[in-house]
């Protein structure tokens, strides 16, 4: 697979034409931001151990029937993805309150959230991710019915599937930010899901293990993705 031109450059990916017509090369850099894009770090290794654990986790939904643009791995930092137009927005379900939604609703972090809840935020860093619902999306044109309602089910399922896969290896799955995309006909869940896009915590102790660790400045960063993935028995 010859790596083309370099088409896009976020804060931790660079997405590449590829030698397909219908893929792109996605490759996971080691830069690390936060409070859109405030904060900017390199943490050695991650982008290596963030695309290997994508592909585990991706691979895992399309076995639980979820179709997710993951193609194949094509080197320790690159996979080759179904190429998408991406819906400009984020789903996210939560599980526990933590983050955002205690600083909107007043909540104290840690609560158990029954049943989870969902939210739509939009793509959009100069406006800090403002939160949206489904009429702001239909109105703005940035998914139809159809798509809105695929983005749901499946972030739902993706939930169902991944809290188990992370409590039966002692974790628990606080909280999740999906993206999907269009290719012809379909909808795909896009992107990535790495401990920079989730809450995951020791179920016993309840230790951060994802990127609140750098959020908060509490260091061993990609020592936590490491030990997530491993517990999930993944061979880095
Ligand atoms: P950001 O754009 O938020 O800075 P990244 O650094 O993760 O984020 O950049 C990756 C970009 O690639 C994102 O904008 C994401 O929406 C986009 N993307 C992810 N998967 C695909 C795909 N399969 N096809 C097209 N674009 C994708
Ligand atoms: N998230 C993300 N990208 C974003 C915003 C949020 O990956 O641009 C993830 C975040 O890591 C967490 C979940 O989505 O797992 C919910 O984030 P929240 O709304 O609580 O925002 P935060 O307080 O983390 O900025």
């Amino acid at each position: 697979m010859i790596r083309g031109e370099e088409l896009y450059s976020g804060k931790a990916k660079s997405v590449f034409a590829s030698d397909r017509e219908d893929a792109y090369i996605l490759k996971f850099r080691n830069d690390t931001s936060a409070f859109d894009g405030e904060k900017v770090e390199q943490l050695d290794r991650k982008g290596m151990v963030n695309n290997k654990f994508n592909a585990f986790i991706m691979k895992h939904l399309e076995s639980q029937g979820i179709a997710t643009h993951f193609l194949e791995l094509l080197s320790d930092t690159e996979a080759l993805v179904r190429k998408l137009d991406m819906f400009p927005v984020e789903c996210v379900v939560r599980n526990v309150a933590s983050g955002s939604i205690c600083r909107r609703l007043g909540l104290d972090d840690g609560v158990d959230l029954s049943p989870p809840t969902f939210e739509f935020f939009l793509k959009n860093d100069a406006l800090h991710d403002p939160m949206i619902n489904e009429y702001h999306i239909r109105s703005f044109g940035w998914a139809d019915d159809e798509a809105i309602e695929v983005m749901k089910t499946q972030t739902f399922l993706v939930n169902d599937v991944l809290q188990t896969l992370f409590a039966d290896a002692g974790m628990i799955l606080v909280d999740f930010k999906l993206e999907f995309g269009r290719q012809g006909d379909n909808v795909f869940l896009g992107d990535e899901f790495t401990p920079d896009g989730c809450r995951i915590w020791d179920a016993t102790s309840r230790e951060k293990l994802d990127k609140d660790r750098f959020r908060k400045g509490l260091g061993g960063v990609v020592e936590a993705y490491e030990q997530v993935a491993q517990r999930l028995g993944l061979d880095l």
